[in-house]
């Protein structure tokens, strides 16, 4: 047998366990996907999501829980295309590390959250930077796996940010843990406008 024979068999086995695999799959559900770890690319990946929702005609709502220092594109792009930020407004307070007004801020914006993720139609609802909120006691844990658990049955919530608590994950539909292998900033590079933010 030849390389291109072998490799035309190998191919074919492949395709016949996929094909199984995807006929496995039956339910239909809105899902719950937590993108964590210590690696570039989990608001990234919220981000995507929400742009293939809203290029399917759906409509989707940002949360973000840690304002970040810069204005994000997606921000100006999404809202251009009727997606509904909200924002914690006073931002984290890192540098002055006042906790009552994190607890607050972040309270004001729950209360926002909560109600993208009691209306049916939001067909996917971001939580940026959300798994914070949770691992510093900024939110009350159990209101919030409630909500997120009581969600519309269509409406899919992507959580992002380091360190999900377990809870999370368990309840989680799917997980996933981005490794930190290499990270430009470390080697002095400067965060890039259009690339970090
Ligand atoms: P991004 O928004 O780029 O997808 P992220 O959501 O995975 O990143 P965050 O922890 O929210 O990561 O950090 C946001 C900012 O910090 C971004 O500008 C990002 O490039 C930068 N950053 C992310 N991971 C790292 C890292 N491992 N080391 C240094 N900077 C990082
Ligand atoms: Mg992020």
């Amino acid at each position: 047998m030849d390389k291109n024979e072998r490799h035309k068999k190998r191919a074919q086995k492949q395709k016949e366990k996929v094909d199984a695999r995807v006929a496995q799959a039956q339910i239909e559900k809105g899902l719950l996907l937590v993108i964590t770890g210590n690696g570039k690319g989990k608001s990234t990946a919220g981000f995507g999501t929400v742009a293939r929702c809203v290029g399917h005609g759906y409509k989707a709502a940002v949360v973000q829980f840690i304002k970040g220092q810069w204005e994000c594109g997606e921000r100006t792009l999404l809202e251009q295309h009727g997606v509904p930020f909200a924002v914690m407004g006073t931002g984290f307070t890192w540098n002055t590390q006042d906790r009552e007004a994190d607890i607050a801020a972040a309270t004001e914006v729950w209360q926002q959250a909560k109600q993208f993720l009691s209306d049916p139609q939001y067909h996917v609802v971001l939580l940026d930077e959300l798994t914070y909120m949770l691992g510093y006691d900024y939110l009350p844990k159990e209101e919030v796996l409630t909500a997120i658990a009581n969600r519309p049955s269509e409406q899919s919530v992507i959580v992002t940010g380091r360190g999900a608590i377990s809870e999370l994950r368990s309840m989680a539909d799917t997980v996933s843990e981005i490794k930190d292998e290499k990270h430009a900033f470390k080697a002095g590079i400067k965060a890039r406008k259009g690339v970090d933010w």
